[in-house]
């Protein structure tokens, strides 16, 4: 039996978001369980989520494509892909896997509601170019609408800014066609986006000012990979070249990570000589480029052949640190009295969190509060039934966690199968009783101002290994597929796996 007309509105599982998350979770679960009948809904009109809203210039990857690509199709680009790159390698895998027919586009998804009497979610949703709704009706979701709400970027609520005369525009709403050519662009930020934009705007033949709060760390290297060249090089296949250089580069990664916090002042010394090989031994890392925070307390923002820092070494960039008093007609005034003029001010001030797309969810008619939640290592919630919701890594490419959680996700669906069951939870065991109860992150343990922002709507975690998204990858590769489902913490139809048993033996 085919499900490919768009008339039919039951699946057995429903992937909300066609973003990299999404299309990762649609391979694997008709890779792995290919009985299940499933769509993809997506609001917007394409796949790729992050890499069509985002068209700001130069817009990239800051990770590698070899780790933030899927493990079942091989990168074979440069590590540092740009959006269109990247929006390439998933329509292949789309159109490869024949997943096209699965995705209904245009489709925003406007409320999700648990009925356990007949242990279905109905979802229901509104077509974006009609606004006609349509119930769907599933019995499973799996999450895949990222963690920013793509509409309404973050822009602080700066004094003066409606006195502005020039033009105004965060970077999730800027328009390519923009003219940057000769004109004064202010960016506002220093993190990975504005790291980006700056020597894109500097290329383009804009005068450029970066004004930020605070210093960033940067890494600079060329945009190769020496291992993949070789492996290349001498004939080696490149599935073999992409499962090599994968794991060369997490273990690369492991290895910083590990440093970064036991020997922070080594691993800057060692970003600064980075840093020199494009910017010559004389550049000054005094004020602008001395970050206050450890390394990768914020994510090291990447420069592809040490870009941003070519361009500051030969005058393109000016950089100020310095805080923004407030807006005037001609540009900004800095707390310390400065007026930097400028034609455009482009606002990198990072994201608005929108926890699980802002929908509004209920279970047996009471309204879902998220933050009341406990987040079950970091994918399912207690007292939500029949779902998983797909949060990356921040630190490492996010797409690795998409693929281990496509791997739980079907173990899962399996698992129910064999116990003919038709609803799973998740639930404390006797010995969290007394758990402490906390913020979903530990502000020192990773504090991205979007996720602070919002840390009060975000589901909560407790202070043991499986309730918290304890963002190492490392950890979780061996953590993750050994999850025994017959464990205290997973309720089917309402009861352990171990109670299940003892009846069945009676
Ligand atoms: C500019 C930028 C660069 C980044 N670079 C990297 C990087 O190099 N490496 C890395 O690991 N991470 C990076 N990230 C983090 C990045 O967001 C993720 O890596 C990844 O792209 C997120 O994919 P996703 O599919 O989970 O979510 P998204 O890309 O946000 O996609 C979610 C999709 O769900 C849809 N959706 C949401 N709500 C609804 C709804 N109610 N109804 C229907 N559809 C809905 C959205 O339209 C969207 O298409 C970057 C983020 C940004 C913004």
């Amino acid at each position: 039996m085919t499900h490919d007309h768009f008339d039919v509105l039951h699946f057995d599982v429903l992937i909300i978001g066609a973003g990299i998350s999404g299309i990762g979770s649609a391979y694997h679960l008709q890779d792995q369980c290919p009985d299940k009948t499933y769509a993809v809904l997506e609001a917007k009109e394409t796949f790729g989520g992050t890499w069509v809203t985002h068209k700001y210039p130069g817009v990239r990857s800051d990770s590698d494509l070899y780790t933030f690509g899927y493990r079942f199709k091989p990168w074979i680009g440069a590590p540092i892909a740009s959006g269109a790159e990247i929006l390439k390698y998933m329509g292949e895998v789309i159109s490869e896997n024949g997943i096209d027919r699965h995705i209904r586009y245009g489709t925003r998804i406007t409320s999700c509601a648990w009925s356990s009497a007949e242990n279905l979610w109905t979802v229901t949703t509104r077509r974006e170019n009609d606004g006609a709704e349509q119930t769907y009706t599933s019995r499973f979701l799996w999450m895949c609408q990222g963690y920013y709400d793509h509409e309404r970027p973050y822009v602080p609520d700066w004094q003066g800014l409606s006195d502005y005369k020039g033009q105004f525009v965060h970077a999730q709403l800027w328009d390519p066609a923009t003219e940057v050519k000769g004109k004064r662009v202010l960016v506002i930020g220093s993190g990975a986006t504005a790291a980006t934009v700056v020597p894109a705007l500097c290329d383009a033949g804009a005068v450029v000012t970066m004004l930020q709060r605070s210093p960033t760390y940067f890494y600079c290297h060329p945009n190769q990979n020496e291992l993949a060249d070789r492996l290349r090089q001498i004939g080696i296949d490149e599935e073999t070249v992409h499962r090599v250089v994968r794991a060369q580069i997490m273990y690369d990664q492991d290895v910083i990570n590990r440093r970064c916090v036991e020997e922070p002042d080594a691993v800057f010394e060692e970003l600064k000589m980075a840093v020199r090989a494009y910017a010559g031994d004389d550049f000054q890392f005094e004020p602008h480029f001395t970050p206050k925070y450890r390394p990768w307390q914020q994510r090291l923002a990447f420069c592809p052949d040490g870009d941003l820092f070519r361009h500051a070494a030969a005058g393109n960039v000016t950089v100020v640190t310095d805080t923004i008093d407030r807006f005037a007609e001609t540009g900004v005034i800095t707390s310390s009295g400065t007026l930097i003029d400028a034609d455009i001010v482009l606002a990198c001030t990072g994201f608005r969190l929108s926890v699980m797309g802002d929908i509004p969810f209920t279970v047996d008619g009471t309204r879902v509060a998220w933050n009341d939640t406990l987040n079950y290592r970091g994918m399912m919630f207690t007292g939500v039934p029949n779902l998983v919701w797909v949060m990356g890594y921040f630190r490492a490419s996010w797409t690795l966690r998409v693929d281990m959680l496509g791997d739980f996700v079907c173990k899962l669906l399996h698992h129910m199968d064999a116990l003919a069951v038709s609803k799973v939870e998740v639930t404390t065991r006797p010995e969290d009783r007394d758990m402490a109860v906390l913020p979903w992150i530990e502000a020192d343990n990773f504090n991205p101002g979007y996720l602070m922002r919002g840390i009060d709507q975000m589901p909560r975690r407790g202070d043991k290994p499986e309730w918290r998204h304890n963002q190492d990858y490392w950890l979780e590769r061996e953590e993750i597929p050994a999850i025994d489902l017959d464990g205290a913490e997973f309720l089917y139809d309402g009861q352990r796996a171990s109670a299940r048993s003892l009846q069945a033996a009676e």
